[in-house]
């Protein structure tokens, strides 16, 4: 082998090195796809998270900024860590802390009635189960329907024995807060008939505390019309009659209801799992992708400095060289060297290529899987949490929803100090139309007056359907004089729009009352403020809109 056969050789491991470096910016270059396509799964999977839990969505948002400054690995990989562990808290924190009962419509309603003593006292130990969740739904509903059946059918059979009604009459009254001095004024001597008023004013009572329950009811649209046959038999039930039917199917309502909501937060538990589980699967990629890389890094490294010593090695043997021989031989030693070394790299960079390609195709095809399930769960989420602040009757946002908002405004208003007008409306007489027209009738007029007032306001006010035939309106960046130029026009329009019941045009009205937040103020105190100029609005004749003083 002479001078050019060395020279040849030297060219070839030259070329052999340059295919390499090729080779190694194409890997590269993969490794940045990969990357990316994890981040983007990344930012996806937090998306679908948002809105959960307050420490998540802040960890969601570091994350979510960390891939935006595009932030090493290792660092994401620590943020996720801290997001799996939350995510892990949050589900066994729902499974403990889901109370056995949504206490507030019971709790509203054992406020609301005035017990005989020893239902007094069966009602304060219910009271207390129920505030600290020791007690289960069906055990709740029944001891409460037991309470309430209990004292009526102790009204009712007091309303039968006439003779000691004089000395007990007290007792009815008390039950569901009748008017006592009311009684008082009536004869001594007519014991029959104040027990026979006591059993009607009862019966009132009764009827307008169930009727409340029922519009506390948070109610999915498919049980709109199971409520509507319950509220039709409230109102007909007679003094005397038994409530026994209807208390059992509110019972059976309530049991739906809760049902139901069981259902839904499973799903949201599910989902965190399935997330969990997600995070964990891209954090193992992470991992491992990470190792490969550096791997590859190290091994790129170590072919730099066998190549390197190659080349010293020529370089050693040329300086020292005595004779043209044993100069050729040593080059060739040399150069032989680096060639196994090249093709051993070669052959170890091939299969981590090829490996790195069958993961970059599974991981692909697994965010295609992931950004599908995202979606649908994210949509799904977001449907029952809008589905619990929507009324199912007009399709505005309920009280739950007017209740949010009003927070918000507050805060906003205590920020900026933009005026923040309360509008409460009612319709008129509305009584009078479900009398005399039937329920579905009222439903309709509700439904109407909803959507007048809804497309009768700006973007940014707001309003809800507050409770029956009460509508509460939130007004913003208006003065209250502004504002009830507005309330007259939605007036004007609700008593213009023409309803036709059993061939009769009807004129339906409503009434308002406006006030507006203040320095030094509240929500409890401006409520009632806008509550009693809307009180004022009925006394002084109906349709009219009142501003508070
Ligand atoms: P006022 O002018 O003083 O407000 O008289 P009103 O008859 O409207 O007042 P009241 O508050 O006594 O009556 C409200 C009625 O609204 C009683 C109840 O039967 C009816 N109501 C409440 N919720 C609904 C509902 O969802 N549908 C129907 N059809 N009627 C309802
Ligand atoms: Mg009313
Ligand atoms: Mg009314």
């Amino acid at each position: 082998m002479d001078i050019d056969d060395v020279v040849q050789e030297a060219g070839q491991w030259k070329q052999k090195y340059f295919t390499q470096l090729e080779e190694a910016e194409r890997r590269e270059k993969q490794w940045n796809e990969a990357d990316e396509l994890l981040r983007k799964t990344i930012s996806r999977l937090t998306l679908a998270a948002d809105g959960l839990d307050d420490v998540l969505d802040r960890q969601l948002r570091e994350l979510r900024n960390a891939i935006r400054d595009r932030a090493a690995t290792l660092q994401l990989r620590t943020l996720i860590e801290d997001m799996s562990r939350t995510l892990v808290r949050l589900d066994s924190e729902r499974t403990e802390e889901r109370p056995a009962v949504d206490t507030v419509p019971l709790l509203d309603l054992l406020d609301a009635l005035t017990l005989p003593q020893d239902a007094r006292r069966k009602a304060a130990v219910l009271k207390k189960q129920l505030e600290s969740h020791a007690i289960d739904e069906r055990a709740a509903i029944q001891s409460f329907t037991g309470l309430v059946q209990g004292a009526l059918a102790q009204v009712s059979g007091e309303a039968g024995q006439a003779d000691n009604q004089a000395a007990r009459s007290g007792l009815f009254q008390r039950l569901f807060g009748a008017s006592e001095s009311r009684d008082a004024s009536a004869p001594a001597d007519s014991g029959s008939r104040r027990a026979q008023q006591a059993l009607q004013q009862t019966t009132e009572s009764v009827r307008a505390v169930l009727l409340r329950l029922l519009e506390c009811l948070s109610l999915p649209p498919e049980l709109v019309d199971r409520v509507r046959d319950i509220r039709s038999r409230i109102e007909a039930t007679g003094e005397g009659e038994s409530w026994d039917g209807i208390l059992e199917q509110i019972a059976d309502l309530i049991q739906v209801i809760r049902a139901r909501t069981l259902e839904e937060k499973q799903g949201v538990e599910e989902f965190l799992v399935q997330l969990g589980e997600r995070f964990q699967e891209v954090n193992r990629q992470l991992q491992e992708s990470g190792q490969q890389y550096d791997e590859a890094l190290q091994a790129g490294e170590q072919l730099d400095s066998d190549v390197k010593a190659g080349m010293a090695g020529i370089g050693d043997s040329v300086r020292d060289a005595t004779d043209f021989d044993r100069l050729r031989q040593d080059i060739q030693t040399h150069v032989d060297a680096v060639i196994t070394h090249l093709d051993r790299h070669r052959e170890t960079e091939k299969q981590r290529f090829e490996q790195a390609k069958t993961q970059i195709a599974t991981m692909s095809g697994r965010l295609l899987e992931l950004e599908k399930e995202t979606a649908e769960l994210r949509s799904r989420v977001k449907q029952e949490r809008n589905q619990a602040k929507i009324d199912p009757l007009t399709g505005i946002p309920n009280r739950l929803a007017y209740e949010e908002r009003l927070e918000q405004e507050v805060a906003r208003w205590k920020r900026f100090a933009t005026p923040l007008v309360l509008v409460m409306w009612d319709i008129d007489l509305f009584k009078e139309v479900n009398d005399r027209f039937g329920h579905r009738a009222g439903d309709k007029v509700l439904r109407t007056i909803a959507r007048t007032l809804e497309s009768g306001i700006r973007e940014t006010d707001f309003v809800a359907r507050y409770g029956g035939e009460e509508f509460v309106q939130l007004m913003t960046g208006s003065s209250l004089q502004e504002c009830l130029q507005v309330a007259e026009k939605l007036r004007e329009s609700i008593r213009a729009t023409g309803f036709h019941f059993r061939e009769q045009a009807i004129t339906i009205t409503a009434s308002c009352g406006l006030a507006e937040f203040r320095d030094g103020d509240s929500i409890g105190p401006w409520f009632e403020r806008a509550d009693k100029a809307l009180y004022r609005a009925k006394q002084e004749g109906r349709d009219r809109c009142v501003l508070a003083s």
